[in-house]
């Protein structure tokens, strides 16, 4: 297809993220990746190809077209791609199981696999309301959190959202209530801390659970908090007979700096959603674990099931490849490239924190988040980054970067200038 005819048939046809239809910006047509490339269709200011700083939001860690993900996914592609869940099982899904049992916190047991992020967050919430039913406590049926958070765009993680200033926020009147707290201060602060046990024990007659992206707030904000706010939730859940859950469908795989945003509180949540990076960012799949508890819980009660079953769950295809995504990351020191990585988005983004109209550089693990005093000029601020050379998506006041965890330092530090360009652009 030619370019200007993909792009017409794009903008009558194809709906976007986020997006209005008809789209008002002309996306960029990327006809194949590998490494931390995308390679375009056609150049776009000067440049036939650019690093990606995002990941794929989140997802791609090992970069594109990777050997050793392609030959799990043919092995799988050339055996099955697809059966049923429903009575029969394979190998690729218990591998999978198996291999997350072993590398989240020891409490988490059993694994509920599911085709999106969003869908682990809803089979998460129904784990833990079904829980409570069953052993008699009906009357849990909320869910409290903290705001600036994201759980994704289905219904139940839509009510979970931050509802101001969120992108959810047109549906705050439609949506389930849930409980709210103040969003983490960036510092430990004990007031906060006390403030979090009082609300749990304030609601916990009505909360099922407490639910939280551990040590960064994603898509929500692109904020980080100290971890030891997940030990006074641990405490507090237990004390007062409240699940919790962690949404590390963004922070898991080392993005933070260890495997999991958990492990740097050193607590184990009763339920725990895996998603994005998953798949090393070749198929969409996610999982929700839980403990023991929850799963006897659920399972001794008056409908002793969890009702939930989604058509391509486990499927064999994306349970392969995250399996040999999970291996290649565990064969390798990646916890010293996500340090490597780390450096140099502080060397790097250093500068930016001078320029005026910036409010604050900041760096955590893999993430590098340059905040704004005013909203980006996502067009402007893209546009600079691709001359630059580089994939950047910016958001609200926020330019941002995940790369790949293969990025080498020279792309990394384009990266970085890119970033900068696109600071004084939006
Ligand atoms: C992206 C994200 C989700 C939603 O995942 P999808 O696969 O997009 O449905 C949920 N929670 C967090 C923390 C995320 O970053």
């Amino acid at each position: 297809m030619r370019n200007d005819e993909l792009l017409a048939l794009d903008r009558a046809h194809v709906w976007h993220p986020y997006g209005p239809m008809p789209g008002r910006t002309e996306p960029l047509v990327v006809d194949s990746a590998s490494g931390v490339r995308l390679r375009l269709a056609e150049p776009v200011h000067g440049q036939a190809e650019l690093i990606d700083g995002m990941s794929s939001w989140w997802s791609a860690l090992h970069g594109y077209n990777h050997p050793v993900l392609n030959e799990a996914a043919h092995g799988q592609l050339d055996r099955m791609s697809h059966v049923m869940f429903g009575g029969l099982t394979h190998e690729p899904a218990v591998r999978l199981a198996t291999r997350l049992v072993e590398i989240t916190p020891a409490p988490l047991q059993h694994v509920f696999l599911s085709d999106s992020g969003s869908v682990s967050v809803e089979v998460a919430a129904k784990m833990c309301l079904q829980y409570w039913r069953s052993v008699g406590r009906p009357g849990k049926q909320l869910l409290m959190t903290w705001r600036g958070g994201y759980h994704g765009d289905t219904w139940q993680p839509m009510s979970l959202c931050d509802p101001e200033g969120g992108m959810h926020e047109l549906w705050s009147g439609v949506l389930q209530r849930q409980v709210f707290v103040d969003a983490p201060p960036v510092t430990y602060e004990e007031s906060y801390a006390d403030m979090l046990r009082e609300q749990i024990a304030l609601h916990a007659h009505e909360v099922a659970a407490v639910i939280v992206e551990p040590v960064v707030q994603n898509a929500g904000g692109m904020r980080f908090h100290p971890p030891a706010y997940l030990r006074v939730l641990r405490e507090a859940c237990d004390e007062h007979g409240v699940l919790l859950i962690f949404d590390e469908i963004a922070t898991g795989f080392g993005r933070t700096g260890t495997l999991f945003g958990a492990d740097q509180a050193g607590v184990s949540p009763d339920v725990m959603c895996v998603g994005k990076a998953l798949t090393g960012g070749y198929l969409s799949m996610a999982a929700t674990l839980c403990t023991t508890e929850i799963a006897e819980g659920i399972s001794r009660g008056e409908v002793p099931v969890l009702a939930h079953g989604p058509t391509f769950m486990g499927n064999p295809l994306a349970a392969a490849v995250a399996c040999a995504s999970i291996d290649l990351l565990m064969s390798q020191d990646w916890a010293l490239e996500v340090k490597r990585i780390e450096t140099g988005l502080r060397e790097g983004l250093a500068p930016v924190a001078e320029l005026p109209g910036v409010r604050e550089v900041r760096v955590l693990g893999a993430i590098g988040v340059v905040q704004l005093d005013h909203d980006v000029d996502m067009a402007a601020a893209t546009e600079a980054a691709v001359r630059a050379g580089v994939w950047v998506r910016p958001f609200r006041d926020l330019i941002y970067t995940m790369p790949p965890y293969v990025t080498g330092d020279e792309d990394l530090a384009r990266i970085c200038a890119a970033v900068h360009a696109a600071a004084v652009a939006g």
